[in-house]
């Protein structure tokens, strides 16, 4: 029998409560499926790692994911330390470390879900929103002199590569072929970006030659907020830099009902490397310790992380416990109006899986 080796890596926050939830979800439903198994290995990296070593993860982490086949992650992100320090010491040294260049996240309104959008039009809103994930203005590059003086500067240099545009260019046009619309959005900034923006734009042209079966536009990242919730059925799939598609996602979970429910893949496309699949929400530091974090983001990340390891049926079963549950009010969590828990919600499932 296949058996998937499985990182789990908590991180900070209410990472620990949802990370153990979808480990346990996975785990009934392979046990109910009986065709594969899954071999979990845990990380407590994150915070209080740093706290004891004086770094987010050991130095030589990197090599004990190296030979799992997927990885599940929570949030990087604790209450008394930098935020830079601990985004870019654990998450970002995944990412980066293996290559996961295109950032995966799927907007749907799930059944039974109170979306803001749902009051405009669209009821079979499906978007899929591609995000560069290893260059552009997340990529490092600057520095900071003079700290502290009057003199003193600071820059973030956005770095684009023809390379990295290309293949995550691809990848989308590539994704946007795979679905029933075949559209993509490419999102821009060229009129005020006139240099790398304008090499993203002139490399869409290029690479849609590749993808004749595929209809594609153009829009300002501006312009895109204002469409995605004026005319949502106008888009099928997305592709944005690493900070257009960072901040685009974000509000398109709060479109789709919470942030708590939306998932996202950080994947290597050329499978060198595991791929990392976590909910898009970070640590929750108002309600981290209470119980009352909704692990729906975490499952729909399983959901992903099932699909990426070719075990298709199961990601299907999961996906329709997913919204047994969300159909039912009474399995809400506070995000969403109710009042359930973060147990309530991870046995319901369970229990609707061994159905
Ligand atoms: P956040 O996502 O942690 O929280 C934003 C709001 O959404 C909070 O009110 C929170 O209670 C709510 N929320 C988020 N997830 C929820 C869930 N599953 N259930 C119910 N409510 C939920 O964003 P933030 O406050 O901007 O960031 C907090 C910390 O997390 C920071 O340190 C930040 O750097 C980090 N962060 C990490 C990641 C990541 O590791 N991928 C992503 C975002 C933020
Ligand atoms: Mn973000």
């Amino acid at each position: 029998m296949k058996t998937y080796k499985i990182a789990c890596i908590p991180g900070d926050g209410i990472g620990q409560e949802v990370v153990p939830a979808g480990e346990e979800v996975l785990r009934v439903l392979a046990e109910h499926l009986g065709s594969f198994k899954f071999d979990f290995e845990t990380f407590k990296w994150g915070g209080d790692w740093y706290r004891a070593h004086g770094e987010m993860m050991p130095a030589d982490g990197l090599e004990a994911l190296k030979s799992k086949d997927a990885i599940l992650f929570g949030s990087a992100g604790d209450p008394h330390i930098p935020d830079h320090i601990t985004l870019w010491g654990l998450r970002l040294k995944i990412c980066q470390g293996f290559d996961q260049y295109a950032n995966v996240r799927p907007t749907k309104i799930l059944r039974g879900i109170d979306a803001p959008l749902k009051r405009c039009e669209s009821k079979d809103l499906d978007w899929i929103i591609v995000r560069e994930n290893s260059e552009g203005e997340y990529a490092g590059v600057g520095g900071r002199v003079h700290q502290g003086h009057p003199t003193e500067v600071a820059t973030d240099v956005s770095v684009l590569t023809r390379v990295g545009v290309e293949r995550v260019i691809r990848y989308a046009f590539k994704l946007a072929q795979s679905r029933p619309k075949k559209h993509l959005t490419v999102v821009t900034k060229s009129n005020a970006q006139r240099h790398a923006m304008v090499m993203w734009d002139e490399i869409a042209v290029q690479i849609s030659k590749e993808f004749p079966t595929v209809t594609w536009d153009k829009e300002l990242v501006d312009a895109m907020t204002a469409r995605m919730v004026n005319r949502p059925s106008s888009i099928d799939t997305v592709v944005a830099t690493n900070l257009h598609g960072d901040i685009l996602t974000d509000l398109a979970a709060a479109l789709a009902g919470s942030l708590g429910i939306a998932p996202t893949g950080n994947i290597d496309p050329e499978r060198r490397y595991p791929s990392m699949f976590e909910p898009i929400h970070g640590s929750a530091f108002d309600i981290m310790g209470k119980g009352l974090a909704n692990p729906v983001g975490t499952f729909w990340s399983c959901v992903m992380m099932l699909d990426h390891l070719g075990e298709h049926q199961a990601a299907i079963t999961l996906m329709n416990a997913i919204e047994s549950v969300t159909e039912n009010k009474s399995l809400h969590t506070r995000d969403l109006g109710g009042q359930a828990t973060t147990i309530d919600v991870t046995q319901a499932i369970c229990s609707i899986i061994k159905k």
